[in-house]
């Protein structure tokens, strides 16, 4: 038998009675990463999910309010990152659905895999900063500028140019 996924909900309760309504805190924890870009949801992450499961007559509409934390590294300075999240999603899952790519109740069931994993991955930065005004990485030897403001090796790296010109003439 497989696994079931922990973010596929029970619904049966709710079933074909319109009006019917259960909030819930759900909180999932991470077998998979999530993302692939910069920022992720690492394998051990909690997703904190504030959902309400409305009955409709079409369907079961899920709204939540998704709260957890990214990690990465900063873009220039390459320091690690930690990014709160939170965001918002709506969707119906339809008792029966007419489009490939409508979500659907089955075996009484519904996954929010797909609808929580969309949420958050677009939320997330493609090119997160530690800070707006983070000055990065010198380009010559690769200190962090924010901890060495005033430091300077044109020496060194005017030889190196200067043999490299040297060569070149030759
Ligand atoms: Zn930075
Ligand atoms: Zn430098």
């Amino acid at each position: 038998m497989a696994v079931s996924s922990p973010f596929k909900l029970k619904v049966h309760d709710i079933m074909h009675r319109p009006g019917q309504m259960r909030e819930s805190e759900v909180d999932i924890t991470l077998t998979e990463v999530m993302g692939d870009g910069a920022m992720t949801i690492p394998v051990g992450g909690v997703i904190e999910n504030d959902l309400r499961l409305e009955s409709v007559h079409e369907g079961i509409l899920a709204t939540g309010e998704v709260f957890t934390t990214a990690i990465g590294e900063c873009s220039r300075c390459l320091d690690e990152l930690k990014l709160p999240v939170e965001v918002d999603f709506q969707e119906l899952f339809l008792y029966s659905g007419t489009e490939e790519d409508d979500f659907t109740v089955s075996d009484e069931q519904i996954d929010l895999e797909p609808v929580i994993r969309d949420a958050i991955v677009l939320s997330l930065p493609f090119q997160p900063v530690c800070s707006q005004d983070c000055l990065g990485l010198c380009p010559d030897c690769g200190v962090k500028l924010a901890e060495n403001p005033n430091h300077a090796h044109e020496q060194q790296v005017d030889s190196r140019w200067t043999e490299l010109a040297k060569f070149k003439e030759e």
